[in-house]
């Protein structure tokens, strides 16, 4: 055949996700932990490398990882769910709780992943806009689940890419008001320090998202988990794909989550750059950061596709949402090292005074 028919009518106008990677000598756009694991950890990875059988299927469940998230989080092993990355799992909610005649809750702007997945499962749509500060429009998300008629909801907390705290009491009534499965998105909860995991052994409709990726430099291996009510786990093994969570990742997330105390220091250094760097964003005219419980910070600034541009000539890398819904003129600017946060404070505050050079496109 020299042509196909065409592919499932659900992606006619989609884009694939597009994480905007590109060269440059500061990464400060994935928000992924500037520090790559230590050594004497990296030297413990190596030694339990050798000992993986190569030629033999994983554990499809990962339960000795299981085990040790479980034990961590004062759950049972069956209360644990391990994926590839957490956009597995993210993927996985919408094929166990979406689906032809089911319906998503949205609360734009927030990680655009969850809205494609709900798209590429033919899941409806509904979107309750967070306010003009970013923050959720509790009394809105209430008011429209007591409608009726939503299947799911995630709650990111903190938000990204915005940076705020969902409030606990919120999400509280939220669980009390509705049966939808409710996930809160905790990928950036160890910055944070603040999570619903008490929460669940009363609400069987809340499930957690935790992630590998950020606090714990893991964003190469591909590992994240869900906490939650066992039935619920249970729906999500249905749809999961048996091996996704590879024998070497299985084996590199056991040592780095052995060892997940001596992140700490790392963490904290983390938080308080971005005190210092939103301190430093406060300093330079015309730009409004926004506050932020996460490893990154948002900030509002005129031009910003161009001050975007003017960052990389500098070799900054920072996401560009100026173009995104509700983002206008929006970059992001991922916690770095403090060489890196200083390099980019310094960029932006020339940018926005007009001592960068200009983007080729405008020369
Ligand atoms: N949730 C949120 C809010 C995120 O920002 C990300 C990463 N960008 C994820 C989930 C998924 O992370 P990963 O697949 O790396 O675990």
């Amino acid at each position: 055949m020299r042509s196909v028919c065409e592919a499932a009518p659900q992606l006619a106008g989609m884009q694939p996700y597009d994480p905007k990677y590109l060269p440059a000598e500061a990464f400060l756009s994935a928000n992924e932990n500037p520090h790559d694991v230590e050594t004497e950890i990296r030297r413990e990875i190596m030694n339990t490398m050798r000992r993986v059988p190569l030629n033999r299927y994983p554990d499809p469940l990962a339960n000795d990882l299981r085990d040790m998230i479980a034990e961590a989080n004062g759950l049972d092993r069956d209360q644990v769910l391990v994926g590839n990355g957490g956009d597995e799992l993210l993927f996985d909610l919408a094929l166990a709780w979406g689906g032809p005649g089911r319906t998503f809750l949205n609360l734009p702007p927030t990680f655009s992943v969850y809205e494609s997945n709900a798209r590429l499962t033919n899941t409806a749509v509904v979107d309750v806009p967070r306010t003009s500060d970013y923050r959720i429009d509790e009394e809105a998300v209430l008011e429209r689940v007591g409608q009726g008629g939503i299947d799911y909801l995630i709650v990111t907390s903190p938000n990204n890419p915005t940076g705020e705290l969902a409030d606990e009491l919120f999400v509280v009534n939220l669980l009390e008001a509705t049966d939808a499965l409710v996930m809160v998105d905790e990928a950036y909860f160890e910055f944070s320090r603040s999570t619903m995991r008490p929460y669940l052994q009363q609400h069987k409709n809340l499930v957690i998202l935790r992630t590998f990726s950020k606090a714990f430099s893991l964003a190469g291996v591909r590992m994240g988990y869900i906490l939650g009510d066992a039935e619920v786990i249970r729906e999500f093994v249905k749809v999961r794909q048996p091996y996704s969570v590879d024998a070497i990742s299985q084996a590199v997330a056991q040592v780095v989550y052995s060892h997940r105390a001596s992140f700490e220091p790392g963490i904290r250094a983390i938080i308080e750059e971005r005190a210092r760097v939103v301190d430093g964003l406060k300093r330079i005219p015309g730009v409004r950061s926004y506050p932020s419980d996460a490893n990154y910070v948002l900030l509002h600034v005129e031009n910003a596709a161009i001050i975007w541009e003017m960052l990389y000539g500098r070799g900054i890398l920072v996401r560009d949402f100026s173009r995104a819904p509700y983002l206008d003129n929006c970059l992001r600017v991922s916690i770095g090292t403090p060489e890196e946060n200083d390099a980019f404070l310094r960029a932006l505050r020339d940018a926005v005074m007009g001592k960068c050079d200009l983007p080729s496109s405008l020369t």
